[in-house]
């Protein structure tokens, strides 16, 4: 049965990590894995969560199903950390949370779900976007149509050939916004583009659908949730889908949430119990212990100032390092593009070959699309980053 299956292509990311192992300079430096990096290169285990994981050791009495849904709790308190607890939609009982595998579970779950609502369901995704949203979403059947996001040019966003490709979108499809930090670009809608949006899908009839996995790593909580906010006080229905990999540094955990806001409570009630047939068929319920650590945090008020803190300071070095990169590369031309966008990456806006120049003669290692992990980057290693890059775009 197997012999006739090809081996696929390695995936790139996983292939720049292995030269990037083998590479024997003591000074390389890995700018392309999705991680997280303190000022050390280390991604280590947050001191509040190594607290709540503790009093979880204490405190835990038993391993037995959880149920598709996952933690009542974990769901209640990622519903207020995402559309902040005053918000109308959740006084109204109109939001249904489930805890999912990841980020990547609440996505597919999402796409699964919309197969239910309606089998023939478009989903527009912006160009460029994360990898994997066509696979998860694809994958899952959905016909995957794009809208142009960022101007290659000026590496900004541009507004006015995404709003004209999604005024050819028909009532009923689906649109596909990072809530912040966009991944690959870094470059995010700001307050009137994020109305002017809501305004869009609302007069067409379209679903947003979020995709909300950096909150807290743009300008922090609250202000990278605002967008997404602002949409869910307007519009009847939204899905949101929420990581817990990056703000809480759980990646490994596959920690994530998927939210419904459903037109009535009486809608979101029926659409929930679909959601979780769906669940129940793909795998069944999701893995306990990241939910429960950020169930703890959250509802323990130390605990959480604890964790505000060490988010607030790992938000802060990323604007750091962002302002310091393109002060170091203004010389070598107008790079403060970077300094503007949010989160943990930035294209660079250099070619495949100069990304390639990079590599083997400097050891900076990159996506080929030239995005940059800012966090990759630390306060020693970054004035050598900009000299090598500044010599490269300057050849
Ligand atoms: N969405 C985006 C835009 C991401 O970058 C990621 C992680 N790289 C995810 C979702 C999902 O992450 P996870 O499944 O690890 O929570």
């Amino acid at each position: 049965m197997f012999e006739q299956l090809k081996t696929l292509p390695q995936d790139p990311i996983l292939g720049l990590m292995k030269t990037f192992r083998e590479d024997p300079r003591s000074d390389k430096v890995d700018l392309g894995v999705g991680v997280y990096r303190d000022e050390a290169g280390e991604t280590p285990i947050m001191a509040a969560v190594q607290a709540a994981q503790q009093r979880l050791l204490e405190t835990e009495t038993t391993k037995a199903y959880i149920g598709p849904a996952g933690a009542e709790g974990f769901n209640r308190l990622m519903g207020q950390l995402v559309l902040g607890a005053e918000h109308p939609a959740l006084k109204e009982q109109r939001v249904n949370v489930v805890q999912t595998p990841g980020g990547c579970g609440a996505l597919r779950m999402a796409a699964e779900f919309l197969k239910l609502c309606k089998p023939d369901a478009t989903v527009w995704v912006s160009t460029p976007t994360w990898a994997n949203h066509i696979p998860l979403l694809g994958g899952a059947g959905l016909t995957i149509r794009e809208y142009p996001y960022l101007d290659p040019s000026s590496l900004s966003v541009n507004f006015d050939a995404m709003v004209d490709c999604l005024e050819q979108a028909e009532a009923g499809d689906v649109v596909l916004l990072h809530g912040c930090c966009h991944n690959p670009s870094g470059a995010d809608l700001d307050a009137d583009q994020w109305t002017a949006i809501t305004d869009l899908i609302e007069r067409k009839g379209l679903l947003p659908f979020i995709d909300i996995a950096y909150q807290g790593l743009g300008e922090g909580l609250d202000k990278d949730a605002d967008g997404v906010r602002r949409l869910a006080e307007r519009l009847p229905e939204v899905i949101i889908a929420s990581s817990c990999s990056k703000n809480f540094g759980l990646y490994r955990e596959r920690t994530g949430a998927l939210m419904l806001i459903s037109a009535t409570a009486q809608q979101g009630l029926a659409a929930t119990s679909q959601l979780l047939s769906a669940i129940r068929s793909h795998y069944s319920m999701p893995p306990s212990h990241g939910a429960a650590v950020v169930e703890m945090i959250l509802d323990t008020p130390e605990l959480m100032q604890q964790w505000q803190g060490e988010l607030d300071a790992m938000c802060s070095r990323i604007l750091e390092l962002r302002a310091a990169l393109s002060q170091a590369l203004a010389p070598a031309g107008d790079f403060s593009f970077i300094e503007r966008q949010r989160g943990m990456f930035s294209f660079l806006g250099v070619s495949p070959e100069q990304v390639k120049i990079l590599r083997e003669e400097f050891g900076i290692y990159m996506l080929d699309s030239s995005r940059i992990n800012i966090a990759g980057m630390s306060t020693t290693t970054l004035p050598r980053v900009a000299e090598a890059i500044a010599d490269v775009v300057g050849r």
